[in-house]
């Protein structure tokens, strides 16, 4: 399975903000941004160019697939289905995100990023309507109830989670019961409820080209 194996905080300093890849870490004073807020690399502390148009779309393309870890061809194929997709591609394209699994796991607080939520997905701890679900690119439905599985349930890790509650309250579209390790997806997400800082019209235009 291919994945970005660049360090991850080097992938937020070359976007030159927070992508919250790393859960806790990203928001307690380790943060690499708040340490070393320069690209990465030898001449990374030189003053930043001017970006051209092209420049500024390609970044933002680039920090949307960082932000979910899905690599370029993937990428490619959830704009091609956005597009195909009623209503505004770029809309589209950021709700297929949100609904890929790994996203759903993270949103639903089973996990502190969405890196934790991939590794735990393919680590085959969750069923969706109680079928098999080690896929971090399923997309989830209406209707879905995501539960962490029973053989896991016991494990510290949802131990934990369990004990101390849930310690995110989901986007509207999710319903969490912690206490079951349950989650329920109550509708499709919708632009507002994406709170990605992402300007996806400018990843329209970059493929538009
Ligand atoms: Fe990015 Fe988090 Fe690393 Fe900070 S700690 S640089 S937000 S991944």
């Amino acid at each position: 399975m291919a994945r970005y194996t660049d360090a991850v905080c080097r992938q937020c300093r070359r976007e030159g903000e927070k992508l919250f890849l790393k859960g806790d870490r990203c928001y307690s004073e380790k943060c690499a941004i708040q340490r070393r807020a320069f690209v990465p690399g030898q001449h990374g502390q030189k003053r930043r160019q001017k970006s051209s148009e092209y420049g500024i779309q390609l970044r933002e393309k680039q920090k949307t697939k960082r932000i979910y870890g899905v690599l370029e061809k993937q990428f490619r194929n959830y704009f091609k289905k956005a597009e195909r997709q009623k209503g505004i591609a770029g809309e589209n394209l950021l709700i297929l995100l949100e609904r890929r699994l790994d996203n759903v796991v993270f949103r639903l607080g089973f996990a502190s990023s969405r890196k934790e939520g991939r590794q735990l997905v393919t680590h085959d701890h969750f069923t969706i309507n109680g079928k098999k679900a080690n896929i971090a690119s399923m997309l989830v439905s209406i209707g879905d109830t995501i539960q962490v599985k029973t053989g896991s349930a016991d494990s510290p890790k949802f131990q934990e989670l369990k004990a101390a509650g849930a310690y995110k309250t989901p986007p509207q579209w999710l319903e969490v019961d912690i206490e079951n390790l349950t989650g329920r997806v109550l509708a499709f997400p919708t632009r507002e409820n994406v709170d990605t800082a992402v300007n996806e019209q400018l990843i329209v235009e970059l493929y538009s080209r």
